[in-house]
């Protein structure tokens, strides 16, 4: 069975046997069988992949920063990249968090409510409270120390690093020294190991999504799943809206080219992404389309989607931005106006250092519920659902890379 087959079977028979056993919550026997067996294994799951956060994050980001804007002779190219990407991915960002809030599927759960004085739940909604001012929150994003931005990054740093990861990999591009090969090498086989821990802990996936969403179930019974069908919708229509709104006004805006022809061009490719859903896999059959059929100078073609599959993930940006604000609302967090302009920069900066691999988001989503006070449980009702969103988002992934190359070789072909 592939893999993806098993998570959706594992969340079905999570999903059954929480339910049924959920009136019968009380019982003790089934209380320590949930504690001492299905959380654990829930528990070891998320903390494998909480490992290599900090690791994955700081390579993968200085890594897209330097790449972006590196490459002598192509100064002009990678500023234009830049631009782009920053430009498609703040668009995703905000109709994912402006529909979350419109929409507000994850309201009405009340899992506040039952678990009020059980559970951390009453402490993260005191620490979501207990928020900073906005140019406080600001100024903080610049650490004063990375390496204790580094050791507090799941404990809400993150941003801190993030940022620190950008502004060393833009030095390392503009170093003069012949040395910064060397980071570069490390950076990579630093960023590859991290991959290959994901990928061994991926194999536990099947288990722990069964003791994650078996313990969902179990404790707040059906209501969970309403909402959880309302939230996949949300997600699908975002995407939706930046492929066919946000897209077709860039290509219209800054190119000469017809985005409904474009979009037909690129059928094939976008079906090869849902399939494989891994923007690193679909690459090599974007480079052949881009530079056969959409008339891309390879050059330009090579650079921007080469690191766009890397460095430029919209539809990723936009999944971290509706699932992090969901996951507050099922958790009854209240999220004041500067911790969603926080979510909305995190996703934006996310989306850059995520891998182009099936589940490469996962670990960062983590962080960003961790950053707003969102307990990383929470990760266990959307893991289910997950491979299809993964499937979806990676095709608008792969579709702004294309659209992003096509608007940098139209730009320097005006020039
Ligand atoms: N699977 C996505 C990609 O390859 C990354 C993610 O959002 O998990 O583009």
């Amino acid at each position: 069975m592939k893999t993806h087959h098993r998570l959706v079977l594992s969340l079905l028979l999570g999903i059954c046997a929480g339910l049924t056993l959920h009136p019968y919550a009380q019982l003790e026997w089934l209380q320590n069988l949930n504690r001492y067996l299905l959380e654990p294994i829930g528990q070891l799951f998320l903390r494998l992949i909480f490992m290599v956060v900090v690791p994955m994050v700081m390579s993968g980001l200085i890594l897209g920063v330097f790449q972006l804007s590196n490459h002598q002779g192509l100064a002009k190219v990678s500023q234009r990249t830049l631009f782009f990407t920053l430009l498609a991915s703040s668009a995703s960002v905000i109709i994912g968090v402006g529909l979350v809030n419109l929409a507000q599927p994850g309201i009405g759960l009340e899992i506040a409510q039952i678990n009020a004085d059980s559970s951390g739940i009453a402490k993260i909604q005191t620490n979501a409270a207990q928020a900073k001012p906005i140019v406080q929150s600001l100024l903080e994003i610049i650490p004063k120390n990375p390496f204790t931005a580094a050791s507090q990054a799941l404990d809400g740093e993150m941003l801190a690093l993030m940022f620190f990861s950008l502004a060393f990999g833009a030095a390392l591009a503009n170093s003069q020294s012949h040395k910064t090969s060397r980071w570069v090498e490390l950076l990579e086989e630093c960023y590859a190991a991290c991959l290959l821990v994901v990928d061994t802990a991926m194999k536990l996936a099947p288990a722990a999504v069964f003791a994650l969403v078996f313990q969902s179930t179990f404790k707040f019974g059906y209501q969970i799943l309403f909402s959880l069908g309302f939230y996949v919708l949300i997600v699908v229509l975002g995407l939706f809206l930046q492929q066919t709104l946000v897209y077709s006004l860039l290509l219209k805006v800054f190119t000469r080219i017809k985005p409904l022809a474009f979009f037909r061009q690129c059928r094939d490719i976008y079906l090869y992404a849902f399939a494989t859903a891994s923007s690193n896999a679909t690459l090599p059959r974007s480079l052949e389309l881009a530079e056969q059929q959409l008339n891309i100078r390879p050059e330009i073609a090579r650079f921007v989607l080469t690191i766009g599959s890397t460095a430029n993930q919209n539809g990723t940006a936009l999944f971290e931005g509706i699932t992090v604000l969901f996951l507050a609302q099922v958790y009854g967090v209240d999220l004041s106006l500067g911790q969603q302009v926080q979510v909305v920069m995190m996703s934006i900066l996310a989306g850059i250092g995520t891998a182009g691999v099936p589940g490469g988001s996962l670990p960062l989503i983590m962080i960003l519920t961790q950053q707003v006070g969102i307990p990383a449980e929470g990760m266990g009702l959307i893991l289910g659902v997950d491979r299809f969103l993964d499937m979806c988002r990676t095709t608008l992934n792969v579709s702004g890379d294309l659209v992003i190359a096509a608007l940098v070789n139209e730009q320097d072909r005006d020039s």
